[in-house]
Order: structure tokens, then sequence, then C-alpha cells
């Protein structure tokens, strides 16, 4: 099987998908060929002679995706570039199938059979292969270095002979795999940490990072059996601002990351909460990208409302692109090696295993994944579109 990397060409895309040493480390599975776009490692100061010193071949773009039978990349394909890719191809991507109607069909009708990053489900035995948790655990530091670039005071207390400088007070939002690091690293930097979450199970968690856990009582909330958040009512969710309203208040940094599998981000923080926050305070909303967890916060930019900061910059792992990287080859090695029959020398297609269950997305010319399926089904898109016309009885 020929794997093929492409250079990630969308959305200023930073980080790379294989490194050099992930590369030498699949080359040793029996039966594997690999070949790179040339300067695919140009961002991280991964040269090509790197690749080819681990055994990749350099090519040129056409060829990774005319000729590739396993496409390893971070972003999905823009639709023009579908054609490109070879009949019968494997294509693992991240693909935002529930939010994007366009690419998975359009991978579908190509012939190619798309898995989804994001769709591995997060169970222990794909943990290697867990592209969330690997970035958003950087995305969470990320988000705290951002907050202390844009504060105009220091996170530490000082005390000094020329005065006292209190601790930076910060409220994480949210503590998840990314909420969880950013506590971890706003208390490294000697800021007072407070957190809050629906899934009352990681009060613990918090607490033993050295943080306090907001105590807000919305009744019954829980996770799935996957360990995500349940989506709160809309009575709930109000509770939740009621609750957080005298402490965002009281913060100079808070940092949201709350996100519910499947759905737009809850709005968490509204204007009328900014509007209480004090002049110089910092707002780092980790789900702009989702639908944002803080009213005013623009995906991309980072906007001053009423003298408090709202950063909504994108792809915070892509600011640390080399450790990004390396966590990424990590989760696509992990991949290709749990899926590679030594024996056979070919991809084990078991739609029947839990793991290509939840990810493959698209296979043998049409969409197959049910959940997919039914959010295709769904969509604006779908609904306009003209019904094929009624067959005549003969
Ligand atoms: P996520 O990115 O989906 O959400 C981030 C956090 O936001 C979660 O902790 C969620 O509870 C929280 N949230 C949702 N709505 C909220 C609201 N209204 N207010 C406050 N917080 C809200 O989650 P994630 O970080 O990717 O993972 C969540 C959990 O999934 C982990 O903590 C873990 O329990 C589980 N997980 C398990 C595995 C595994 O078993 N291999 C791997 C990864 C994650």
């Amino acid at each position: 099987m020929l794997i093929g990397i492409p250079r990630e060409a969308s959305g200023g895309e930073t980080r790379v998908a294989l490194l050099p040493d992930a590369v030498a480390r699949l080359l040793k599975l029996p039966g594997i060929q690999i070949q790179v776009e040339k300067g695919l490692g140009e961002n991280v100061h991964a040269p090509d002679s790197a690749y080819e010193k681990a055994g990749a071949k350099l090519v040129d773009r056409s060829k990774v995706l005319g000729a590739s039978d396993l496409i390893l990349r971070i972003r999905k394909p823009e639709p023009a570039e579908i054609g490109k890719i070879r009949k019968g191809a494997i294509h693992l991507s991240f693909l935002d199938p529930y939010r994007d109607p366009v690419t998975a069909p359009k991978l579908a009708a190509a012939g190619v059979s798309a898995i989804s990053l994001e769709m591995i489900p997060r169970t222990t035995r794909a943990q290697r292969m867990d592209v969330l948790s690997s970035q958003a655990n950087l995305a969470g530091y990320v988000a705290v270095l951002l907050a202390s670039r844009e504060l105009i005071r220091v996170f530490p207390m000082m005390m000094t002979p020329a005065g006292t400088l209190p601790p930076a007070r910060v409220l994480i939002i949210g503590a998840g795999v990314a909420g969880l690091q950013a506590i971890a690293t706003a208390r490294r930097l000697g800021a007072r940490v407070e957190a809050f979450d629906t899934r009352p199970v990681v009060k613990e968690q918090v607490m033993s990072l050295g943080a306090k856990f907001v105590e807000i009582d919305l009744g019954e909330t829980g996770q799935t059996s996957g360990g995500y958040a349940k989506a709160l009512t809309e009575e709930q969710l109000a509770k939740q601002r009621a609750g957080l309203s005298a402490v965002i208040a009281a913060c100079d940094v808070v940092i949201t990351t709350a996100q519910v599998f499947g759905r737009p981000a809850p709005r968490i923080v509204t204007k009328e909460m900014v509007a209480g926050m004090k002049a110089g305070s910092v707002v780092v909303d980790l789900a702009v990208d989702s639908g944002g967890n803080v009213e005013g916060s623009v995906p991309g930019k980072t906007v001053e409302v009423g003298g408090v900061r709202l950063v909504g910059t994108l792809n915070l792992p892509g600011l640390v692109a080399a450790h990004a990287s390396l966590m990424l080859s990590g989760n696509f090695t992990a991949f290709v090696e749990e899926f590679w029959d030594k024996d056979a020398k070919a991809f084990k297609w078991n739609l029947e295993d839990d793991i290509l269950k939840g990810c493959v997305i698209t296979h043998g010319g049409e969409v197959i994944h049910e959940g997919v399926k039914k959010a295709l089904a769904e969509s604006p898109a779908a609904k306009s579109a003209p019904k094929p016309a009624a067959k005549k009885k003969k």
C-alpha cells in the first residue's frame, strides 16, 4: 500500500500530518511505501532531506493525490480537489461531516473511502489515535499564553518593596481535555484559578489541579456513555449564566472551552456579562469556530468590547506546530498500525469494528455512516434540493 501525505493547502494550516520519524516507523510495517509532497515539513523545519532519509519518496501534489492508496492529512480536501483523488483510495483527515454537507457526498461520489479523524470514538482502545485529545491539550496550554499576552497585568502574585501585585483571577469554563490543561497552565503561572463544567465528575479533577470548582445547581446534567457533556436545556443554560455572572465580573481572564458533541457550542457568556467585566480583562473563546461560547467573539480576530479583549484566534495547536505535528504523527501512526494486516499486507476493512464503525463516513461509493446520513438528509441543502420526478406508470 502506498501512503501519501500532501501539504496542507487550506486555512493557513501550520501543522504537518506525519513527521520524518513517523515515516520511518510506518515503513517498518510490511508492504507499506510512503510518498510525501515536496516541502511537506517546511513549517516545522522538517526538510525534504529528512523525509528522504526516513525512506519516503518526494513527489509533486498531483502524484500524492492521484497515486496514493491511503492519504493522510489534517484538513479536509477542497471540493475542487476531490476529483483528483484516485478512485478506491482511503482518505483520513478532519472532515466536519455534521456541519459540512458538501465534502462527504462528493468523496462518496468520487469512490473515495473517507475516514473522519474527529469521529474516531473516544474509547480506551482508540486513545492513541485520539486527535481531539492530543490537539485540545495543546489548545488549552496556548489559550492561557494568549490570555497572558493580552492581559496588561501579571499572573502570579508578586511581593516586592515597590508594592504587592495580587495574582490574576482566572475562570475556565468547560473542564474537559483543553480546560484541564488550561487550569494546569494558569496554575503554573501563579494565577488563582476557578473552573466550571456541567459534568459533575470533573469536580475532583479540577480540585486536584489546585483550582476551585464553581458550584451551580443545574439539576440533572450528566454525561453520555462516551464521556461527553449532554446539552443543557434553555432553562439550565439561563441558570448557568446567572451562576457564573458574578464570578466572571470578578475575573481578569475567562477561558471558555465548552462543547457539546455534534452541536453548536453553547452560548454561555452574553454581551451583558462581558459588559460587567473590568476594563482590561481578557476572554479567550476556544469554541469560537463552532458557534462560540462568548457573544461578540469573532473567529480569527481579537476584538475589544468596552475595554474587554475577546480573543477568537483559530487553530491554537497550530501556534505550537512542531509539538502539535509530533502528536498528530503519533495519532496517524497508531491508526495505520491498528488497521494494517501484516500477513495480508492490506488495510483491515472490518466495518463491524467499533472504531471503524464510528469514523468511516464513505465507502463503496456511498455515505455509510448512519449519523451523518441522517444529518445530511435533514440538512437545509437536502431539503431544498429538487425532488426526483416520480416515474410514470407504463
Ligand atoms: P469537549 O471538547 O466535547 O467539551 C469540553 C468540555 O466542555 C467538556 O468537559 C464538557 O463537559 C464541557 N461543557 C459542555 N457544555 C458545557 C456548559 N454549558 N458549561 C460548561 N462546560 C460545558 O470535551 P473533551 O474535552 O473533548 O472531552 C470530554 C471528556 O470526554 C473528557 O474529559 C473525558 O471524560 C472524555 N474522554 C474520554 C476519552 C477516553 O476514554 N479515551 C478520551 C477523550 C475524552
